[in-house]
């Protein structure tokens, strides 16, 4: 069964300052780095490791080559990605002041105008058993997650960055709604706990997850495992793509909750998003070491 991630694609900036700069100061970085990130690529790298069958649908500007490059090296499937020579890609500059703040400025760019005739294009051969994996950090949210729960797909939505308004709009079209802790107490505070979806995953950082089936009324709880984390960026999203990848290879929920989690724990051992991803060997060496 097929994933198909209508997802943000961010290329991340990365400098590391002595101090943030103040208004009109000009300052020299330390260093500069480059990565993949956004909240789609990373989950479509991370589903692609995991082993399923990842059509990202999404879009970027007409440079940046290299950022497909490393999507297929993951395995993910690039046709579904738009090329807009009027838009930039989206991308982060991402300020790090030593030992301290970090300070962000994000331009969507091409997320935040995809074609909606590419993605209805490539979101036409979805059907049942298929998932549709979604955050919000694109355009189309609400019509695309309509369209794929109408074709007999499950949408899984990350709640992530987090707006009310949003969420109301894609909440009757999705069937697994998934959030971190803090997510999930605004989520409750605007629509309370008896949401309308088949079932809540919640991730709670060193405390772990749960997955909570709201038609049995179920709560099956994931403890997150013991590691030294170094960098703790995109946990969510690779928690997020292997569960996906585990559902649409028919796992059962505890054994997708189980790869996911040690996936994430091994990630927040890396540094990076995206690249940091591990794949389905390397998880698979982890547990069996784990239970030895
Ligand atoms: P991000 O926004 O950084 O992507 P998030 O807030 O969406 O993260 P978290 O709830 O922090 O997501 O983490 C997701 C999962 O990653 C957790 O449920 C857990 O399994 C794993 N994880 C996160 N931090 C750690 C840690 N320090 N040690 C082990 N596992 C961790």
């Amino acid at each position: 069964m097929t994933i198909y991630n209508l997802g943000s694609i961010n290329i991340d900036h990365v400098y590391r300052l002595a101090a943030l700069p103040q208004a009109g100061e000009t300052i020299h970085s330390q260093s500069y780095g480059q990565g993949l990130g956004g909240k789609g690529a990373n989950q479509s790298v991370a589903a692609a490791r995991a082993g399923a069958q990842v059509h990202h649908l999404g879009a970027m500007g007409t440079g940046d080559d290299w950022v497909l490059d490393r999507l297929r090296d993951a395995g993910v499937d690039t046709g579904g990605i738009a090329r807009l020579a009027d838009e930039a890609t989206g991308h982060a500059i991402i300020l790090v002041e030593q030992g301290a703040e970090n300070s962000i400025v994000l331009h969507p760019g091409a997320n935040g105008a995809l074609p909606a005739d590419r993605i209805a294009a490539g979101l036409r051969g979805i059907g049942p058993g298929d998932i549709l994996l979604m955050q919000n950090e694109t355009s189309l949210q609400a019509e695309t997650a309509a369209r794929a729960k109408a074709a007999g797909a499950r949408v899984i939505y990350s709640a992530a960055p987090f707006e009310i308004e949003a969420l109301r709009a894609v909440l009757p079209h999705i069937s697994i709604l998934a959030v971190n802790e803090g997510e999930a107490r605004q989520t409750f505070a605007a629509f309370g706990e008896d949401l309308p979806v088949e079932g809540l995953l919640i991730t709670r950082g060193a405390d772990g997850a749960e997955y909570r089936d709201l038609l049995s009324g179920k709560t099956t709880l994931q403890p997150a495992f013991k590691v030294e984390a170094v960098d703790t960026t995109g946990a969510g999203d690779c928690f997020a793509g292997w569960f996906a990848a585990g559902l649409a290879r028919g796992e059962d929920v505890a054994t997708a909750l189980r790869h996911a989690s040690a996936a994430a724990a091994l990630q927040v051992t890396r540094k990076g998003a995206g690249d940091a991803m591990p794949d389905r060997a390397e998880v698979l060496d982890f547990l069996n070491a784990r239970n030895s």
